[in-house]
């Protein structure tokens, strides 16, 4: 009898996220052997330069000494502790860092991000309910936003991709434009873009702003909504039009957290605190899931009360402020402080639109854009219009760049990069490179 390939095995047996499993009757899955920095290693000897951090979780390469050494340090003190009348020291270290380094003042932790954001609206909404505005019962959200997909933040993202199917089940939400280039009017500046939107925004805040508890966004940058960046003077919009309408300002960093766009948070491009900020992904380095929801004193205050108050935010997941995760999130952090690595990113990211040049004049690529170390750019057809997405030219360009040592993702027509901080400038021109080919190739067909 023949040895199943792990392979064959796999697809006896699971069932994998975001994918249509039939899919795999000609497209090969990929078992991973080991990692190491920016390449992925499998069973026949190839690599891969993991070029989207593994989904956007991983910062500082895989195996990374300094997260490797104090998970295992952990693991020999304290693998997991009950949260609730319990805590431990990482997780309080860890608190008091993140507060810090947020503006904000209290840390709720979660285990992931679509957690994270049901955590968010839960506590904005309880908030409100605590209160007596029991009218307040609704959530805004932003087009072409993308939250996670637990039902909850389901129902605050926008791509019907993912939300259609499960429409009957969501509840109500406020959708609110977001500068978009398909709407951008022609000599518009960015700026000028984000406030003629904002007028839009405004008109339906004003009008039910009496029913909205929060407005959850991904600040600057809508990254599952096929990476579009947005001017940083929507956001502060937004923010002062939210404090005027007595609603909370959710911002979604989960993705853009921890040094993505050039900042550590991604709020801080238009200056703003928010009510409420997830994080996760990025939070411990790649290495563990681990979400948190951080918040002012203000709002948690308004919790604060006798256990018959009914005022507590009676929520909860098992592996809440799990040690080992901690320790991975702490390590994560001391690395951005003694290799000052938004400084060293900074480079890389001048690096990364010098390589992206070379992109400017192709045929079939429209609409360059970047910030920090994400980048992307729109695949076209040779009129200039987008593939239609039956075409799936992505999946194209993402099958040449395996065969090519190359992990990129394009979602639909978007091909983008969000490498791992320890991506070099020879690495970043060899992607560019093979994604150049990647293009040429997929044009031929
Ligand atoms: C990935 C993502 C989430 C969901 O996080 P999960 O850990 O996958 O549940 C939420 N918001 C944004 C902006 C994300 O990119």
């Amino acid at each position: 009898m023949s040895q199943l390939t792990l392979a064959q095995r796999d697809l006896n047996v699971l069932w994998h996220p975001c994918t249509q499993m039939k899919d795999h009757e000609s497209l090969p899955l990929i078992p991973i052997k080991h990692a190491k920095g920016v390449w992925l290693y499998d069973y026949e000897g190839r690599r891969y330069l993991d070029a989207i951090s593994s989904w956007w979780v991983n910062l500082f390469g895989h195996a990374n000494p300094k997260i490797n050494a104090a998970i295992k340090a952990q693991l020999e003190k304290l693998e997991q502790v009950i949260f609730a009348g319990f805590s431990h020291e990482g997780a309080i270290i860890l608190a008091e860092r993140l507060t810090q380094l947020t503006q904000l003042d209290r840390c709720f932790y979660a285990d992931n991000g679509s957690s994270a954001v049901e955590v968010a609206l839960k506590m904005s909404f309880q908030y409100w309910q605590n209160k007596g505005l029991t009218k307040k019962i609704k959530f805004a959200h932003l087009e072409n936003g993308y939250h996670g997909e637990t039902l909850g933040a389901l129902a605050v993202g926008d791509l019907g991709l993912y939300k259609k199917t499960f429409a009957p089940l969501l509840p109500e939400v406020v959708r609110i434009p977001v500068p978009h280039p398909l709407n951008k009017i022609q000599g518009e500046s960015a700026k000028q873009h984000a406030t003629r939107i904002f007028a839009q925004a405004e008109k339906i805040l004003n009008a039910e702003h009496e029913t909205i508890c929060g407005l959850i966004v991904e600040p600057m940058v809508q990254c599952a909504g096929h990476m579009n960046i947005y001017d940083a003077h929507y956001l502060k919009l937004l923010h002062a039009a939210c404090d005027r309408y007595h609603i909370h300002l959710i911002a979604d960093e989960i993705a853009v957290g921890f040094g993505r766009t050039g900042k550590m948070f991604a709020c801080e491009h238009a200056e703003v605190t928010p009510d409420f900020m997830c994080l996760s992904k990025g939070l411990t380095g790649g290495y563990l899931p681990l979400s948190c929801i951080l918040t002012r004193e203000s709002i948690y205050q308004e919790f604060y009360d006798t256990y018959e108050s009914g005022k507590g935010f009676l929520h909860s997941h098992s592996y809440t402020g799990n040690p080992l995760a901690v320790s991975a999130a702490l390590a994560t952090l001391d690395i951005f402080a003694e290799e000052n690595s938004l400084e060293k990113n900074s480079h890389l990211s001048a690096h990364l639109a010098t390589a992206l040049e070379n992109l400017r004049d192709h045929p079939h690529v429209s609409n360059i854009r970047q910030l920090g170390l994400i980048a992307a750019f729109d695949l076209v057809d040779s009129k200039g219009l987008a593939y239609l997405a039956n075409e799936r030219r992505g999946l194209k360009i993402y099958q040449y760049a395996i065969a090519h040592e190359m992990l990129i993702r394009p979602i639909a027509n978007t091909v983008y990069f969000m490498p791992p901080y320890v991506i070099t400038a020879d690495e970043i021109s060899l992607l560019l490179r093979v994604t150049h080919d990647a293009i040429n190739d997929g044009a031929k067909s």
